[in-house]
């Protein structure tokens, strides 16, 4: 059995309407996700290769995660997940097997995407000290193995003895280009996506045409995505009418995705606090409250 938080996630479906903002990104990973998943033959056709790896970086709490959810719940995928954190904890020595294992089940429950979150804590830099350096050199090489041959399934026959008649009857006939490709593009069901708040810190090997090549920076929330983020997470709260998000999108600069998610929510108890139970809306005082004792994540070098 898997470790506990690794492997299969249940998550209720995520679309790409409850992300706000990031537009680009959105449509950048249903290109390199969604479509080769959902439409395998209209990217053969148009002569597309999809990517064997993604990388998504970016400062914390900006929907890294859920753009990943977003992607596997629109595609019909499984979703497999493990973080450096739970790779290596509580025991570091079988980490390679647990890493094996998550594959495995990756491919049995194909079409899948294993999603390696904190990926910089997970396999580092080749050249970097540490103590747990060696086990890393070794998660590192078995993720380079994954990325280099995930998806490549023997084609497997049915029956077990034939004579050699019914082998030469049996013999498929050769597949056009086209075809073979189609074949090799349906095989490769199983995608690795990984993030990380640190690019720099990962091994250039990781990074090679083949591997985690199709690279996708996740910026942090402008003015107008801050909207976007505050309407989203305040849709289901009654709003009072002196309420004006566009005044808070501009008041929150530093604000990552969140950082936003929990102001609505804390405004949301702080009316509770305030009002009593029988509150009926959220003032814009309240927001306004939090914001004077909450301070963003992001710093101004992040955005
Ligand atoms: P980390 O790097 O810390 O793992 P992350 O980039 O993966 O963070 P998520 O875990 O996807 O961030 O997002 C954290 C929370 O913030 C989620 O609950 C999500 O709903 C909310 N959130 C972040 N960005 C957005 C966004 N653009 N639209 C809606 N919600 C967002």
């Amino acid at each position: 059995c898997l470790r506990s938080g690794v492997g299969v996630v249940d998550f209720k479906p995520v679309s790409w309407e409850q992300i706000g903002g990031l537009e680009d990104v959105k449509l950048k990973l249903k290109q390199s996700i969604e479509w080769p998943m959902k439409f395998p033959e209209a990217l053969v056709r148009m002569g597309v290769c999809r990517p064997r790896g993604v990388l998504l970086y970016g400062p914390p709490g900006c929907a890294k995660t859920t753009l990943v959810k977003a992607a596997a719940s629109s595609s019909h995928c499984t979703f497999l997940t493990v973080s450096g954190a739970q790779l290596y904890a509580p025991y570091v020595g079988d980490s390679g097997r647990a890493l094996a294992q998550l594959f495995r089940q990756a491919r049995a429950c194909s079409p899948s995407i294993v999603f390696l979150d904190e990926i910089d804590s997970m396999v580092g830099s080749r050249g970097e000290d540490s103590c747990q350096g060696g086990v890393q050199a070794q998660v590192l090489s078995m993720l380079l193995n994954e990325l280099d041959g995930v998806g490549f399934k023997p084609i497997e026959r049915r029956g077990s003895a034939r004579t050699t008649l019914q082998a030469q009857r049996e013999e498929p006939q050769p597949l056009g280009e086209q075809q073979m490709e189609l074949q090799e593009l349906c095989n490769k069901d199983v995608m690795i996506v990984a993030a990380t708040n640190r690019p720099d810190a990962l091994d250039s090997a990781l990074l090679r045409p083949g591997r985690l090549d199709h690279i996708i920076y996740v910026p942090p929330p402008d003015t107008q995505a801050r909207l976007a983020i505050l309407q989203l997470h305040t849709e289901k709260m009654p709003l009072n009418c002196d309420v004006c998000l566009k005044d808070l999108a501009t008041q929150t600069q530093l604000f990552s995705g969140a950082d936003l998610e929990n102001l609505c929510k804390e405004a949301a108890l702080l009316a509770l606090h305030e009002e009593g139970m029988s509150v009926s809306c959220v003032k814009q005082k309240y927001f306004l409250g939090v914001l004077q004792r909450v301070s963003p994540s992001l710093s101004p070098h992040q955005l």
